[in-house]
């Protein structure tokens, strides 16, 4: 089991660098068994101190059987012009939850733990955690996402 990272931990605001070529399946499957046992729906590599561009996701498995995803150098390719709200929460931010827009449908190209080219359109709950774990690659958490108010608030309630 991997140690999550908790905010204001430096690594969060890194930029990630890309994975490239690197075999990173250990690390994968080591942070889905760590994000399964949290338990959350994403968790992105530098939550457990590795900065790249690396994040796992599974939004079935607290409704049914699992279905984890490994997404290796993302990319957003398309985003759709309607937007949703959506509680989030981040396991790098205990107890903290807010609501945060985003567009509602979102298109990533990534590679798969296999090597392989992917592409997929997500909406619902998965688009909001697919644009959730991507902003940790670039060092944005939720705080970042909520406007001024609300972020003073909330990190007056944070309390690790
Ligand atoms: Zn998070």
């Amino acid at each position: 089991m991997l140690v999550i990272r908790c905010w204001p931990d430096p690594v969060l605001r890194r930029v990630c660098a890309p994975v490239g070529g690197q075999d990173v399946s250990k690390l994968a499957a080591d942070m889905l068994a760590t994000m399964y046992a949290a338990p959350g729906r994403g968790l992105a590599a530098p939550q457990v101190g590795e900065a790249i561009r690396l994040f796992v996701m599974d939004v079935a498995w607290k409704d049914g059987a699992p279905e984890p995803w490994v997404f290796v150098d993302p990319e957003v390719v398309g985003v759709s012009d309607e937007v949703a709200t959506r509680e989030e929460g981040c396991l790098s931010i205990p107890g903290i939850v807010a609501g945060v827009t985003r567009p509602a449908r979102v298109t990533v190209r990534w590679t798969g733990p296999d090597g392989r080219a992917r592409e997929e359109a997500f909406d619902g709950f998965a688009a909001a955690c697919v644009q959730h774990e991507m902003d940790h690659l670039d060092g944005i958490v939720t705080f970042d996402r909520v406007d001024a108010t609300t972020r003073a608030r909330l990190l007056a309630e944070y309390a690790p």
